[in-house]
């Protein structure tokens, strides 16, 4: 064994270069939220394995096998969250949030789930997830997809993927539906892949999902889950579709779209793109109207989703939008250290919210200017003999060919105001 300690597969350290990509995606995502009046909720990342078992479901792949889950000192099961909608629903419910109340909530941050590490998958990731609780009707489950659609056209990513969309009713339909597909599937058990067979017992509805050829083939024939929906949550989808055709939002009805999470019922949506292989899903949600009940609380209606920032990251490498430098000005004062962070510390109170940076640790003026040109700021700022001794700035444009100017420092502050782009 080396003697470097490594990091863990499948977890990433994120470094600055890249950073500022995901700054800007959050802070878009950050900035619709709000426009929806969402408010932000944060979590711990641990809780007790039973809350993930007793919700997402233990024939599930999480709960099977993905879990980080370990032994607390005091022998209390404890697990990494593999996904923010238990936890929050547990937060909610503890904190009476959801008691006679509609609750419109974000969260954001690290998951864990213990899966083959490949592009777009990985061990530690990152999710933006939405939770609404109190409101059953269509309305909420249409203002979060057109919420998403606003979400992508922000990212400059709209044209980049695609919506699709089912009702997986209620679980009196899907047990319905389980029976019919478990005995039609149980005829051509033959035909399907080890995996679907193994799901044949434990977890027939995912077996919808799979991507082996043979599997799809004899999925063709297999009973339609919309022919076992009831009234009511026919009716619930129809009017969900009709207010998407309303605001003009494009979808595709996906009758084999299933989720990996026993909690959802109803409606279930997916934003997709074929851009990253098969990694596509960027976004997935649904409703899950009796979670709340089992764990716990009062039955209670509540759709949401979760977003997949990793593979938002990668699509925005392809399609990449203008991020700010992470400099504006950029001050060079070879032999004046003292002048100039003096200097950086009156511009940032005369000039709020300006990336400045001071140039520290010495060195040639080429060396300096060398650090102002790669640091993306626009202009540097030089402060040398001859400036310490008129109580001026030279001005350097960066980028762009416009002239140096001498600058009297009284004057400073309003002439850069005037050359930056405003902020
Ligand atoms: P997939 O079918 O891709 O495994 P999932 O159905 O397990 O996704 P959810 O639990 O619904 O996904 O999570 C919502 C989103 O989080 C996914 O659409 C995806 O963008 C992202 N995501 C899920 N698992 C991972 C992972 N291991 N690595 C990176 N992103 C992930
Ligand atoms: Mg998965």
């Amino acid at each position: 064994m080396s003697d470097k300690v490594a990091s863990i597969r499948g977890m990433n350290d994120i470094l600055p270069e890249h950073t500022r990509l995901w700054q800007w995606l959050e802070d878009r995502v950050r900035e619709v939220l709000c426009g929806y009046g969402y408010g932000e909720i944060r979590m711990p990342v641990l809780e007790h394995t039973e809350l993930f078992r007793r919700s997402i479901g233990e024939a599930t792949d999480i709960v099977e096998k993905e879990m980080y889950s370990f032994a607390d000192r005091n022998g209390d099961s404890l697990t990494l969250r593999p996904e923010g909608t238990a936890g929050c629903v547990r937060a909610a419910r503890e904190h009476g949030l959801l008691h006679n109340q509609v609750q419109r909530l974000w969260y954001a941050g690290p998951m864990f789930r213990h899966e083959r590490p490949q592009a777009g998958r990985y061990r530690q990731f990152h999710q933006i997830g939405v939770e609404t609780f109190g409101m059953s009707g269509p309305d909420i489950d249409a203002e979060l997809i057109l919420m998403t659609a606003r979400i992508w056209r922000a990212l400059g990513l709209a044209d980049h993927v695609r919506l699709e969309l089912n009702s997986l009713g209620e679980p009196e339909d899907r047990g319905r539906y389980r029976e019919a597909l478990v005995a039609y599937l149980s005829r051509h058990r033959e035909r399907l892949d080890d995996d679907s067979q193994r799901r044949l017992e434990r977890n027939p509805l995912r077996i919808l999902d799979t991507k082996d050829p043979g599997t799809r083939e004899v999925l063709e024939d297999a009973p339609r889950l919309e022919e076992y929906l009831g009234d009511e949550a026919r009716e619930h989808f129809r009017e969900l579709c009709a207010m998407l055709d309303a605001a003009g939002l494009a979808y595709e009805v996906n009758p084999r779209l299933v989720r990996g999470l026993d909690y959802y019922g109803r409606t279930v949506f997916e934003w997709v793109t074929d851009a990253l292989g098969a990694q596509g899903t960027v976004c997935a949600g649904g409703r899950y109207d009796g979670l709340v009940e089992q764990l716990g609380g009062r039955s209670t209606p509540a759709v949401g989703f979760a977003m997949g920032l990793e593979r938002l990251v990668l699509l925005l490498e392809q399609n990449t939008p203008e991020l700010p430098a992470p400099a504006e000005l950029y001050i060079v004062a070879p032999g004046q250290s003292t002048a100039a962070l003096l200097l950086a510390e009156e511009l940032r109170n005369t000039l709020p919210g300006r990336r400045i940076v001071c140039h520290c640790g010495g060195g040639s003026f080429k060396s300096q200017m060398k650090k102002a040109d790669r640091s993306g700021a626009h202009l540097a700022l030089l402060l040398g003999e001859q400036e310490l001794e008129n109580d001026s700035v030279t001005v350097k444009p960066l980028r762009g060919d416009g002239p140096q100017e001498e600058v009297p420092r009284g004057q400073l502050g309003t002439r850069l105001a005037e050359l930056l782009t405003p902020n």
